[in-house]
């Protein structure tokens, strides 16, 4: 049938360019070049540069990255024996393990079904259940522990011997957790360090910044900082024409 061999014949041309488009952007995460066109991250210049949606570019993006610490992947997606979804799934759930590990698990999902791949990396979800009824002079939260959890709880009783029920326990973790932020809040305050900048006066440039990055063609409202315009080691200060808000990346490109 002709109009099926046509389409054979588009879909090797549709391999070859995912292929060639991967290529190229890992040449543009390698020199991290969408910084100089406003973009914070390759997963931005994606979306706003190219027109992906977010999550195609998710995509784009974990395959690029994971190509880095194992190239032979992308031989793997051109074969299809791999698809961008099982290299997405591989990315997002081996982020923090070995390179050994990644590529032995990369190896197990090739031609497995998305379906089977997802079942891989199902994980027990801890169950923690609380209900909260409030009345007008108590809150009565019922907790419901799995039997693992409720022997932690015991152990961390047991080693907390002097409390010697769950209620005063829970008491006093809350107390003492509240102190700790008391304390951090209470330090910054108090911080004579120059390139520290009050919580007040902080919130005031993000907040004219519209919580956005002010680098030229950037709009990213993620990893915000407060930036010194003139670095404190050049002399500037912190008086607020001198303040503006930048993403981590171009924070860091700025240098
Ligand atoms: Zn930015």
């Amino acid at each position: 049938m002709r109009i099926h061999n046509e389409l054979i014949e588009l879909r090797q041309k549709e391999k070859r360019i995912t292929s060639e488009i991967l290529n190229k952007l890992q040449e543009m995460e390698d020199g991290r070049r969408y910084l100089e066109l406003g973009h914070p991250s390759l997963f931005g210049y994606l979306v706003r540069g190219l027109g992906y949606s977010e999550a195609t570019a998710y995509q784009r993006q974990a395959c690029v990255r994971l190509a880095k610490e194992i190239p032979e992947i992308k031989q793997k997606i051109d074969q299809g024996s791999l698809t961008l979804s099982a290299v997405t799934t591989a990315f997002k759930h081996l982020r923090k393990k070995p390179v050994a590990e990644k590529r032995k698990v990369l190896k197990i999902m090739e031609n497995k079904s998305s379906r089977e791949i997802k079942k891989m990396f199902l994980e027990p979800t801890p169950t923690l259940k609380i209900k909260k009824t409030e009345y007008v002079d108590k809150v009565h939260l019922r907790l419901e522990l799995t039997h693992e959890q409720n022997q932690r709880l015991e152990k961390l009783k047991a080693l907390k011997s002097h409390q010697h029920n769950v209620e005063s326990l829970l008491v006093n973790l809350i107390e003492k957790e509240l102190k700790a932020y008391k304390n951090t809040e209470f330090k910054v305050s108090k911080s004579k360090n120059p390139r520290q900048i009050s919580k007040r006066l902080r919130n005031d440039v993000l907040k004219a910044a519209d919580y956005k990055c002010q680098y030229p063609g950037c709009e990213s409202k993620y990893f915000l900082q407060v930036d010194h315009i003139l670095p404190v080691r050049n002399g500037g200060d912190q008086r607020r024409e001198n303040l503006q808000v930048l993403c981590s990346s171009h924070n860091h490109h700025k240098g």
